[in-house]
């Protein structure tokens, strides 16, 4: 698969540590909600970094966008939150990913579970699902440590509105005022309350951190889905939502 060189041409802070980024690439061939990318970054000597990143935005011929969180002794993650600029040029290649895809012609219900930026690829998902006014039942489980910490804060409650996509939250370390339950980790409990039950046999996406990825599959499995209708998607080595 070809490297391209794309231009970021718009940049917004999701959170305080999170950004977005809008490129348009030239020759892309479009992609299917769920894949990622792969972003090279080459220093003065040469040295070369690469790294994944899930295409956050539905397909829209040439354009794609990204959402990176930073870590912040990352070594490519600080420079594309804090660094790049509209203008600048990127190196990627993609889409890459065939498995962890969701099409608006899969008549399944959707149950899309994300942990901090794991939600990256299944706001794809909602996404095209929005776009294509699809009439297929999907529901978000989403896990963030805090309100401040979960991207895209206000397109998820604007959905509320209109019920589309059916949110549920899971607040690890400080909920928002009022909210009704102490902080916690997804659990048993709150999967049984908030997805699809098995009988509907739901198609499952789910991705974040390993750790909670590991959690949230067996969390499902355990309550008798198939696991090949479990779908994951890990994005890196720690352990809870972040
Ligand atoms: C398929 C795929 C899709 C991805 N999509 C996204 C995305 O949409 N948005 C996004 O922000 N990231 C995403 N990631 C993670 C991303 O590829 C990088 O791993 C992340 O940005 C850290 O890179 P870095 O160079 O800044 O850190 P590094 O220099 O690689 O690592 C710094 C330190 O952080 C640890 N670390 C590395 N990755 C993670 C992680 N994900 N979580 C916790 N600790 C980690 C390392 O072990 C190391 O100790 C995705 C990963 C995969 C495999």
């Amino acid at each position: 698969m070809s490297w391209r060189v794309g231009t970021v041409t718009a940049a917004r802070a999701e959170t305080a540590s999170a950004r977005t980024l809008h490129l348009v690439v030239p020759g892309w061939p479009g992609h299917l909600a769920g894949q990622h990318v792969d972003i090279r970054l080459t220093a003065d000597d040469g040295y070369t970094a690469t790294r994944s990143y899930s295409i956050a935005s539905a397909p829209s011929g040439h354009e794609l966008e990204i959402t990176v969180d930073e870590l912040p002794d990352g070594e490519v993650s600080p420079y594309l939150v804090r660094e790049v600029r509209p203008g600048d040029k990127l190196e990627l290649r993609g889409p890459i990913g065939g498995w962890f895809v969701w099409r608006p012609s899969s008549p399944e219900p959707v149950q899309l579970v994300a942990g901090g930026s794991g939600l990256v690829p299944l706001m794809a998902m909602v996404r095209t699902h929005a776009r294509e006014h699809s009439a297929v039942p999907m529901r978000l489980l989403v896990s963030a440590r805090e309100p401040d910490a979960l991207i895209y804060r206000d397109e998820l409650a604007a959905m509320a509105d209109d019920a589309a996509v059916e949110v549920t939250y899971a607040w690890t370390r400080r909920t928002p005022d009022a909210w009704p339950a102490p902080p916690a980790r997804i659990d048993a409990e709150l999967v049984s309350k908030s997805t699809w039950p098995v009988a509907d046999a739901p198609t499952s996406f789910v991705c974040g951190p390993t750790g909670f990825v590991e959690t949230a599959a067996a969390l499902l499995t355990d309550a008798g889905h198939d696991p090949r209708r479990v779908r994951t998607e890990r994005f890196g080595p720690t352990g809870g939502p972040r």
